[in-house]
């Protein structure tokens, strides 16, 4: 099977790891920060915390933007789930707005539509890598004062007119699964710019517990700390942050090779009447997580199920998160985005990673030429 996603470990990647196995911390040590300082460096925000996952990163995001009981944030149906679970896990109420029938992100003006007295914060998902129209929401989030939220999961290297995606907005928030740019196995990381937010992501990745004196009430002695807020237990290891600091160098390079396939995509698939390719975008860069199409003779669950059984581990990205079970179930049972409906009806995710062969993703355009054509 051709995956739709794969991670890209060579030697320098495993031989970090195994300095990192034999040295003396597996985690709480150097290397977390050294990451943290390097994918900060990267991004041009000013402060990283890392953390398990990227659930972790929105979950600890949403806490430091004081998401609490009621609060209302607005983000798309077209996200993994995770994007409205931070929400609930903070009490929150997740509110979908529809997408942008071109580009498949969330729209600005739907946004405006679902805010309330109650609305506290906007979380945009830069779906597949490019980057959602942020001077827009920027705009929208002061005149509301909203905190903004970007899950940049799919978009670590992508530029929002000229600049990267990391320090943008209040708090940004990257995944290293696998599947996505870099991994660490698992991995998370939120980029700030804001002090205050920084030591709040901080205390929540480790028990809400902390020995900096500027924070504690008193002070026993030496061996003492405070628990202030309630954490969890988010931490990353050192031997994954090893993997996260030489996966960071490959990154450019990483790009360019998702890059370079998307368009020999966009190319292949330019004159099929069944195939809509992704939006062409101009002024910003995107970072090519997903290569989506959208099948337009009706044929989306044929063409699927065909590529599987042609050895091509296709996906779809997403089913609208409002209508799981337990959304429906919790209240989102009425629910509908016309534009993120008919996105779902018809896309199907193709494979695209830095080591997919040329010969493979022939084979690929082959394919779904002959079954979009039929
Ligand atoms: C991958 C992903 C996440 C969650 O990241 P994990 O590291 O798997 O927890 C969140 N949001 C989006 C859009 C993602 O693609």
């Amino acid at each position: 099977m051709i995956p739709y996603g794969r991670q890209t470990i060579d030697e320098d990647d495993i031989e970090a790891v195994i300095r990192a196995l034999k040295s003396d911390f597996l985690t709480t040590g150097p290397l977390i920060e050294q990451f943290e300082k390097k994918v900060a460096a990267y991004t041009g925000a000013q402060y990283a915390v890392a953390i398990a996952n990227g659930t972790a990163a929105l979950h600890a995001a949403c806490f430091a933007a004081g998401i609490a009981a009621g609060d209302e944030v607005i983000t798309t149906p077209i996200t993994f789930a995770a994007s409205a679970n931070c929400v609930l896990y903070c009490g929150g109420v997740p509110v979908f707005a529809d997408i942008n029938p071109r580009t498949y992100n969330i729209d600005p003006a739907e946004i405006e539509r679902k805010i309330t007295a109650r609305t506290k914060a906007i979380i945009p998902v830069h779906f597949t890598g490019r980057p959602c129209e942020m001077d827009e929401i920027h705009a929208i989030a002061k005149k509301h004062r909203l905190v903004v939220i970007e899950d940049a999961a799919h978009a670590l290297g992508a530029e929002y007119k000229g600049v990267r995606v990391g320090g943008l907005s209040d708090l940004t928030t990257f995944s290293f699964h696998p599947v996505k740019h870099i991994t660490t196995g698992e991995g998370g990381m939120i980029l700030t710019n804001d002090e205050t937010l920084y030591e709040r992501l901080k205390l929540f990745r480790t028990h809400g517990i902390t020995r900096d004196e500027r924070f504690l009430s008193k002070n026993d002695g030496p061996w003492y700390y405070e628990q202030t807020e309630l954490g969890f237990n988010y931490r990353i290891t050192d031997f994954q942050c090893a993997l996260g600091i030489s996966q960071m160098d490959k990154l450019p390079s990483f790009l360019a090779a998702r890059e370079d396939k998307a368009h020999i995509y966009d190319e292949a698939f330019a004159g099929e009447a069944n195939i809509e390719i992704p939006y062409q975008m101009e002024g910003c860069r995107n970072a090519w997580h997903l290569y989506v199409i959208r099948v337009k003779n009706g044929k989306r669950k044929e063409v699927f199920e065909q590529l599987r059984g042609a050895g091509i581990a296709v996906n779809v990205h997403y089913i609208p998160v409002y209508s799981h079970p337990y959304y429906r179930t919790h209240g989102y049972g009425d629910v509908c985005c016309p534009n993120a409906e008919a996105y779902y009806g018809e896309c199907i995710s193709l494979p695209l990673y830095p080591g997919l062969t040329e010969e493979e993703q022939r084979y690929v355009i082959e394919k779904v030429k002959e079954y979009c054509g039929r």
